[in-house]
């Protein structure tokens, strides 16, 4: 087994570093602690090849692979943690199902201006009573000549805001097979983004209505029986919030790794006290062990989608360790890191939500154990399947 990376991704490790440590990492506090879409930075990052890295070059993309998009979230999250939100989404998020489905027509729609960071897509798939159980979903798409006309409500969609283009699970059927998605633009008659309400990490989602909202139906991604494929592809965005959340546990541990190095209690340095010696150790331990599951799981997918067993695995190891990591470097940094004054105190609420988010830290499990046991095992009752 070989723990080496390649000469090409090593290159593209220090040029994605050297950008972001150049251009990003001075805006870093300033844009954490705002609630606008840093469109500038995606702007930059665009330039840079970093959005669609392993997208094929004939849909405009950079031709790379997953792991390269892994390395890249990392870097430019260790520079400037809002900034990967970016990269995620130019890589990681709907943007990945869109192009892994997508007709060519909707692609040479769509894919152009999401490419250059001018446009922004965002995914609508939980809805009031369906969270974990995703596939009660209840937005309906009714067929009705080229058009298809939405109704429902959708609810915590991550960039809902200010997105401009909707990736919208919904249902053309009863079951799961009746399941499919849609693209609905800002802007469709009976479509609309409601006033935004905002999350613990200062994120602002807002629910999304459809009222007889009426779309053409080029605008269907994947028709009946699409939610397999859909699920395919959100293991990919799976890995993107792992990649982050982990890259963010690493940035809090960098950051109290050099505040105890300098800072002098009882006439010593912090880094001079075994009890906090061994801090750093079990942190080093918990960021070197999920590091490695992440990057099994992306390459697994260096070839197409990640498996969705890998990347159940890397979430709940990169989730888990990043919430200690971040905790345990706050704790470090005493009321420095308490304070809004350093960025480790965002870290940790940035990376709460995502134990939440792309399936819970409990949502995994099951899925783990089902692979564990090679059989599935549905969470309704029986009775009411
Ligand atoms: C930061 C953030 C970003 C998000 N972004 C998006 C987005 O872009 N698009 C989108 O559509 N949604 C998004 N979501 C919503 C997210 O997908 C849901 O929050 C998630 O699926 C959980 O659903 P829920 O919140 O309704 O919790 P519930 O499903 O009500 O679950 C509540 C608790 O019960 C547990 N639980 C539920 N069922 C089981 C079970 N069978 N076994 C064991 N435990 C169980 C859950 O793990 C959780 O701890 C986001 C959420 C967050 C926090």
């Amino acid at each position: 087994m070989n723990f080496e990376f390649t000469e090409i991704d090593r290159m593209f490790v220090d040029a994605v570093r050297r950008f972001a440590q150049e251009k990003l990492a001075a805006g870093a506090l300033e844009r954490a602690h705002s609630t606008e879409y840093p469109v500038e930075v995606a702007g930059m990052l665009a330039s840079q090849g970093l959005l669609g890295i392993a997208f094929d070059s004939d849909d405009g993309g950079g031709g790379g692979t997953l792991l390269q998009s892994v390395l890249a979230i990392q870097e430019v999250a260790l520079a400037c943690p809002k900034s990967a939100d970016i990269v995620q989404a130019g890589n990681f998020g709907p943007i990945r199902t869109f192009v892994q489905y997508a007709t060519p027509e909707q692609k040479e729609r769509f894919l152009p201006d999401l490419l250059a960071g001018r446009s922004l897509i965002a995914l609508g798939m939980s809805e009031p009573d369906a969270g974990s159980a995703v596939t009660e979903l209840k937005t309906s798409a009714v067929r009705d000549g080229d058009e298809v006309i939405i109704n429902g409500s959708k609810v915590f969609s991550t960039h809902s805001p200010h997105a401009n283009l909707f990736l919208i699970y919904v249902r053309f059927g009863p079951g799961v097979n009746g399941i499919g998605s849609v693209l609905v633009e800002r802007g469709s008659v009976g479509f609309e983004v409601g006033s935004p309400s905002e999350f613990m990490s200062g994120e602002q989602w807002s629910q999304l209505y459809f009222d007889n909202c009426r779309i053409p139906a080029k605008n269907i991604l994947l028709g009946e029986g699409g939610f397999k494929k859909q699920i395919s592809g959100f293991n990919v965005e799976r890995l993107g919030n792992a990649s982050r959340a982990l890259a963010l546990g690493r940035y809090c541990f960098n950051t109290a790794r050099d505040h105890a190095s300098d800072r002098k209690q009882f006439g010593r340095r912090l880094c001079e006290f075994q009890g906090i010696q061994w801090k750093f150790a079990e942190m080093t331990l918990k960021l070197e062990s999920a590091q490695l599951l992440l990057y099994k799981a992306a390459m697994e997918g260096i070839t197409g989608l990640p498996s969705a067993q890998s990347t159940a695995v890397a979430k709940l190891a990169c989730n888990t360790a990043a919430w200690e990591v971040a905790n345990e470097a706050l704790q470090v940094m005493g009321a420095m890191g308490y304070s809004k004054e350093i960025l480790v105190e965002y870290c940790l609420r940035r990376i709460r939500g995502w134990m939440i988010a792309g399936g819970s830290l409990e949502i995994l499990k099951n899925r783990i154990a089902e692979g564990v046991f090679g059989e599935s095992f549905p969470q309704r009752l029986r009775s009411e399947t």
